[in-house]
């Protein structure tokens, strides 16, 4: 997490600055700041939604209209209806702000978040417009012409009434906001948020419900934008539908590109540029052509275009250069926490998986046949086959990555088949990947501690406010045990994208093991090991074993098969030819038929 600390002195700078601001400067800055408050402050919805979870929104601006409007019409409204009574003040208005908003935004959310590809930000699209027309139309929040009369705000009896008053409202709010945000990104919560991007498929057979991460960050940053619209009303005391249109949507994204869309400083960044740049070109360019017009518009697509082909992760991470790096102050502490309980292990012998005449068709491609075999815990059984016969195929069938066209697949006595990856996750079943699935950016253990996500069980409010710390120091410690188990002890704060892609393989399995499995299923993970390094893993697997633990292993190096496995499961064209112990599919004619067959 450390790209997303602000360092201490650096933060300190920058906060003391912030609260002498208003005693020096023009009223005219003070306006500009508290403008770029409340952009940074939607901006810091989008770094969540978009820079962190890659969900792309347009329509962040017409949340900040429902947070303005709900609380400019029950603040104004003449003939409310009793019961609504209570709700007539700035602080029913946020409340009642918020508690449509997210009603909206959930709406919204289950309605777009399942779209894939463009389709979501033309979701978006559709939304952001139809919300804008209806601001505009609606008799009751006054059409086009808006809401006039919006009374300030008070503080504890203090009137806010004039720029400096608001100033320290709004700065207050985005610096909590930045601080919540930060909190859940450092968390659990957090981390199954940042496997959104890229990772949906390795998250969910951790256990993480992806779609449920989906519509939280979805949610919070429609809250955010609420929240700004709050604000915004009560400082104009007067909204029209105009800023929370579509091309303010668009340029809502601008501000969290251009500053830097994955880091919580990108959006205050971000935010800054793009208010004073505007305000600059405003005056700037209708001088230099001679005409009026909005020419910044012009400018500033052309700046997106510079900054997507020369800095696309925006203009944080290359101010953050000259920060020093932060550890998570979670990091020294790892040696004190309490082991995690661990699940009941099965005994030996114990059927743990049966898979009984599995079927996976691909088009015409029978990629799995009539598949059959059998794992017991305590035992290594090795799955090998030329490349293609179907083997990750069949590992995507038990673990619930992609259901079977037919057949049976039954865990622990369970069938299984049919069911989600992140349902078979939770009953003890973990595996890797043969196509390393790591989050690049996140540190190793990072990584591994997204393995140990179904041990945990706080969810987001409680980590936006870090009550989770106990537990969290407990599963990061339990990724560190895991990691030192295999060896990566030395790599824990490295970039897990940075290890070369023998260990990132190894990282895979210190994530497996994370969720303290019963049935380990390993694809290819001895590929790109040297042979040291694959000794290791040997002893590790055959350690395991001891412990209990069943192994599904998918290996292509025959000597490292042949010394571990117990029993060995020979596929070829989808279907099984062979199965017995290793000394025997050896010499088995129709598994050298199949090894040997093309070389003849
Ligand atoms: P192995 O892991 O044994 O090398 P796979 O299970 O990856 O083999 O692939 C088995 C066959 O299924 C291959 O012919 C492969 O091209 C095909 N296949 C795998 N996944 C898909 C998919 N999602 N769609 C279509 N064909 C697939
Ligand atoms: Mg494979």
């Amino acid at each position: 997490m450390r790209s997303l600390l602000a360092p201490g002195p650096i933060l300190g700078v920058f906060l003391v600055l912030l609260v002498l601001g208003p005693q020096f400067l023009p009223e005219f800055h003070i306006t500009l700041l508290n403008y770029i408050g409340l952009y940074a402050l939607v901006a810091l919805g989008l770094v969540l939604l978009t820079g962190v979870g890659g969900l792309t929104s347009f329509g962040q601006a017409a949340f900040v209209g429902l947070g303005a409007y709900a609380t400019a019409w029950l603040t104004t409204a003449t003939n409310l209806p009793a019961w609504m009574g209570l709700l007539a003040n700035p602080w029913g208005g946020l409340v009642a702000g918020m508690v449509v908003t997210a009603l909206v935004a959930l709406l919204l959310g289950l309605l777009t978040l399942r779209l894939s590809g463009h389709y979501l930000p033309l979701g978006t699209i559709a939304w952001g417009i139809s919300l804008y027309f209806l601001f505009g139309n609606l008799e009751f929040l006054g059409g086009h012409t808006g809401i006039s009369g919006i009374p300030s705000l008070s503080l504890a009896g203090f009137e806010l009434r004039d720029g400096r008053h608001y100033y320290y409202l709004i700065w207050l709010v985005l610096l909590m906001a930045v601080w919540l945000t930060r909190n859940l990104l450092d968390s659990r919560a957090g981390r199954s948020i940042r496997a959104l991007k890229g990772g949906v498929v390795m998250a969910e057979a951790m256990g993480v419900d992806t779609g449920r991460a989906k519509l939280v960050i979805f949610v919070l940053a429609a809250l955010f934008a609420c929240l700004s619209g709050w604000l915004y009303a009560h400082l104009q005391r007067f909204v029209n539908p105009t800023p929370f249109g579509l091309h303010i949507g668009i340029e809502y994204l601008f501000m969290a590109v251009i500053g830097g869309a994955a880091h919580v400083w990108g959006a205050l960044v971000g935010a800054a540029v793009i208010t004073i740049l505007k305000q600059w070109l405003q005056d700037l360019l209708p001088q230099l052509f001679g005409a009026t017009g909005n020419f910044e518009v012009i400018a500033f697509g052309l700046l997106m275009i510079v900054v997507l082909h020369r800095a696309r992760d925006g203009l944080w991470p290359w101010l953050a250069r000259w920060v020093p790096e932060q550890k998570s102050a979670l990091a020294g502490r790892l040696r004190e926490a309490e082991p995690l309980p661990r699940r009941a292990v099965p005994s030996g012998g114990t059927r743990l998986l049966e898979v009984k005449d599995a079927v996976k068709q691909f088009g015409g491609l029978l990629a799995n046949d009539r598949m059959n075999l059998a794992v017991s815990a305590g035992e290594i059984l090795a799955l090998i086959g030329p490349n293609g016969a179907g083997k990750s195929t069949l590992f995507n069938l038990i673990t619930g990555v992609d259901p079977p066209t037919s057949g049976e697949v039954h865990f622990l006595g369970e069938a299984v088949a049919g069911l989600n990856s992140r349902t078979i996750a939770r009953m003890g079943m973990s595996r890797t990947f043969q196509h390393v699935r790591l989050l690049a950016g996140m540190t190793v253990l990072e990584n591994v501690a997204l393995g140990a996500h179904m041990r945990g069980r706080h969810g987001v409010p409680v980590a936006m406010l870090h009550l989770e710390r106990g537990e969290e120091l407990r599963l990061l410690a339990e990724a560190a045990r895991q990691c030192e188990r295999v060896g990566l002890g030395m790599h824990l704060d490295d970039a897990a994208g940075s290890l070369p892609l023998g260990k990132q393989r190894i990282v895979e399995i210190a994530r497996a093991l994370a969720a303290d499995p019963c049935l380990l299923l390993l694809d290819e993970p001895a590929a790109g090991l040297r042979f040291l390094e694959k000794q290791a893993l040997a002893e590790l697997l055959k350690q395991l074993r001891a412990e209990g633990m069943g192994v599904l292993l998918v290996e292509h190096d025959m000597e490292f098969v042949m010394d571990l496995a117990d029993r060995v499961v020979v596929m070829e064209f989808g279907k099984k030819i062979a199965e017995g112990l290793p000394h025997e599919v050896q010499i088995d004619p129709a598994v050298i038929e199949a090894y040997l067959g093309g070389v003849e």
